[in-house]
């Protein structure tokens, strides 16, 4: 059985204070947005680490501050309705068994999916205030926030792989826009 956990978010904001690291269905999603995309498309920055590119909402910006997020505006989200999926459900995460975070996290549940994938539930922001407060979270709602990237970019990211485009966010704007 799992363990219970609680969670209200105090809305500290904390976790926009930090570097925000994004997804390819995060860059996919904020290129909805004109303005954004147009930002991208001319100022993002790549970082290596440890030889894989990362990119975060300030670098995908042009910004080289790491933080605070650029998208936090009076202490409230200006992109809300688009905002990386990490900032949907943190301080958890949902992740693909075979990725391990290089931050400390802690693994409170697992589902395998019907094809047999396994995916974990865990909680990244070990330090998040919010934990240990208030209701008690609802492990199947955050997987189902967490799988639907998956699921929805599960073709995408294969063809970009396959492609060899995955390094290069302008490249992935142009292509599965
Ligand atoms: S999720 Fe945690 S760190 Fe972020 S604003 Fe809420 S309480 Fe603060
Ligand atoms: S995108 Fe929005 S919610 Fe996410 S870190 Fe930036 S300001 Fe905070």
């Amino acid at each position: 059985m799992n363990k219970i956990i609680r969670f209200t978010c105090q809305k500290c904001g904390k976790c926009c204070g930090a570097e925000v690291i994004v997804s390819y269905a995060d860059v996919y999603r904020l290129s909805e947005d004109e303005k954004i995309r147009e930002e991208i498309l001319k100022k993002h920055q790549p970082r290596q680490v440890k030889g894989n590119f990362v990119y975060s909402t300030n670098s995908l910006m042009g910004l080289k501050e790491k933080y605070p997020c650029c998208f936090l505006k009076d202490n409230k989200c200006s992109i809300y309705e688009l905002r990386p999926q990490i900032c949907r459900i943190y301080p958890f995460l949902v992740l693909p068994d075979t990725v391990k975070p290089k931050r400390p996290y802690k693994i409170i549940a697992t589902r395998k999916t019907s094809e047999g994938s396994l995916f974990h539930l865990a909680i990244i922001g070990l330090n998040c205030p919010g934990l240990g407060i208030g209701e008690e979270v609802d492990f199947d709602k955050l997987f189902e926030i967490g799988m639907k990237e998956y699921e929805y970019f599960k073709d995408t990211y294969h063809n970009l792989l396959l492609s060899e485009i995955t390094a290069c966010t302008e490249n992935f704007v142009n292509n599965v826009k």
